[in-house]
């Protein structure tokens, strides 16, 4: 075990690609550890026992607006188009969500063009120039009588913690539009893996250079491999350290995946519930897989304190002690090469695409430290 260039921890997204750059680019052999049973990490899709392709842990609509990333990408998979839409149920319709033009008529009960729906929502707005937290950002974009409709329960719901005290960025995600785009998000590219993420993943780690141990943690091999160019952890960065600082805070999910024998039991792919249920959203992701089949799965998704690490907490104190860690993390990329990369050793709430582009960095941070040969590992060596 120990005759390895890289020992990655985490067989997602950032370990699958820097395996695979490191190998194809380098030549270099990784040994992947994985705690769980599959690889793509939360990006896993699998076939449920109803037969329907699911994402187990909650949806993951692939866009980028990087050209290059998806050249990168094209090697290991075909591509569908995307199919993101969503809807809010709120006081018993469903709007298209993010707002746009068509939610913002529904909403208020009149006809809007783009030049009048601004002129709409600037008289809403609150005067707040610089939105210091996510009520502000929302009111300052939309005012109160959409906040509290659309944002303020789901928010309260999937963080359990009320908007003002999350970071802008968080309601900041969701666009608002003055025209009738319904799709979910923004990004020039919006496309799915054809045969899905796990066998993307799964194609990028085939080479004879890269072994996955899947059902081994890090602790089972910390210590124990000494890998001579570098480590990826790609685990919570608190855990690493054993909470030395204090824990960090997670939000989890749990999901009940219900069966119907029906081809499609919901008009899109998500539907949210900022005001109704303990579930924050119902997922059918046979819109997104496009798979043909009689029946159909929708997921409940129950936000949770407890649970597997899904999302990192954005609010300012969580990222002061981000800060803290990340300085000893420093330190042991410095001392130890162990490198962190992803969402959960970087404590940032980024999508897939942004995962993949800090693994491409990490890759070439890891290949310049080596042949600058500052290497710890006695027989660094770059190729
Ligand atoms: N959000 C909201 N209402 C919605 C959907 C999202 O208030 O109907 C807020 C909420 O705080 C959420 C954030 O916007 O956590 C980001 O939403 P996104 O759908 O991007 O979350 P993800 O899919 O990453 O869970």
């Amino acid at each position: 075990m120990d005759d390895v260039d890289l020992l990655i921890a985490g067989a997602g997204p950032v370990g699958c690609v820097i395996a695979e750059r490191a190998a194809t680019v380098c030549g270099w052999s990784s040994l992947i550890v994985e705690k769980r049973d599959h690889v793509a990490g939360n990006c896993h899709d699998e076939m449920h026992e109803s037969g329907v392709m699911i994402h187990r842990y909650g949806p993951h609509y692939f866009r980028t607006n990087e050209k290059p990333l998806l050249d990168y990408l094209s090697a290991f998979t075909g591509w569908i188009e995307g199919n993101y839409r969503v809807k809010a149920s709120v006081n018993g319709a469903l709007y298209p969500f993010p707002i746009n033009l068509d939610t913002l008529e529904q909403f208020f009960g009149k006809k809007l063009d783009a030049e009048s729906a601004q002129t709409l929502l600037t008289s809403l707005a609150s005067d707040i120039p610089q939105p210091a937290n996510s009520e502000e950002f929302v009111l300052s974009r939309v005012g109160r009588q959409l906040y509290e409709a659309f944002y303020l329960g789901y928010t309260l719901k999937q963080w359990g913690r009320h908007p003002r005290d999350l970071e802008p960025s968080v309601c900041g995600r969701i666009p608002v539009r003055f025209t009738r785009d319904d799709r979910y998000v923004d990004a020039a590219y919006q496309v799915m893996p054809d045969k899905g993420y796990t066998a993307m993943f799964s194609a990028m780690i085939i080479s004879p250079r890269i072994r996955t141990m899947l059902k081994t943690s890090f602790e089972d091999v910390r210590g124990k491999v000494h890998p001579r160019i570098a480590t990826v952890y790609c685990g919570p960065l608190d855990a690493y350290f054993d909470g030395a600082l204090g824990n960090l805070p997670w939000r989890s999910l749990a999901f009940d995946f219900r069966t119907l024998e029906q081809e499609f039991a919901q008009p899109c792919v998500q539907i949210n519930y900022p005001n109704e249920h303990d579930y924050t959203r119902t997922v059918e992701i046979k819109h997104v897989t496009r798979q043909t089949c009689p029946r159909t799965v929708v997921s409940y998704e129950y936000p949770r304190a407890e649970g597997d690490p899904y999302y990192p907490v954005p609010a300012p104190a969580h990222r002061a002690l981000y800060e803290r860690y990340r300085a000893m993390a420093d330190e042991e990329t410095r001392t130890k090469r162990v490198y962190f990369a992803g969402r959960l050793a970087t404590y940032r709430y980024i999508n897939t695409d942004q995962a993949i582009e800090e693994a491409l960095h990490t890759f070439e941070r890891i290949r310049e430290d080596a042949a600058h040969g500052d290497a710890v590992g006695r027989h660094a060596r770059v190729q």
